[in-house]
């Protein structure tokens, strides 16, 4: 289950709806599956229909993140006009096996929907995301 507060959830929502009409993609940092803090990230490919951290911003968010303390909880990343569920690609990309994969669809931009995902060596599982008002 990966938790997030409303507020998390606007902040993920909006960076996806702002990056429309490519992928956006972050990380979210927090303990115990908990989401703490929101880092929206560069989409490095630029594309509707694929996304790629940029490395060097996303071992700068590691690095602050062991600073502060926090884990990779999840990583997100939108589908501008597909459903929220993991593409091949997601799947074959998905190196984390700790982490959620967490995906926003657009498909529906009014009301936006979010599913997350463990993938663990190929595999999918869809979890719970539980939004709370705070944490
Ligand atoms: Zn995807």
């Amino acid at each position: 289950m990966l938790t997030l507060n409303k507020k998390a959830r606007e902040e993920i929502i909006g960076h996806c709806l702002r990056s429309s009409p490519n992928e956006a993609c972050g990380i979210l940092a927090g303990r115990d599956s908990k989401v703490e803090k929101v880092y929206e990230m560069a989409n490095a490919e630029a594309s509707p229909e694929t996304f790629l951290m940029d490395p060097k911003e996303q071992l700068k968010v590691m690095k602050e993140m062991r600073v502060l303390g926090l884990e990779m909880a999840a990583i997100y990343h939108s589908h501008v006009a597909s459903e929220a569920r993991p593409s091949s690609r997601d799947i074959e990309l998905a190196l984390y096996p700790d982490a959620s994969y967490l995906i926003v669809s657009l498909k529906d931009r009014k009301n936006p929907s979010l599913r997350s995902f463990k993938i663990v060596e190929g595999k999918v599982k869809e979890e719970e995301v539980k939004i709370v008002d705070s944490l």
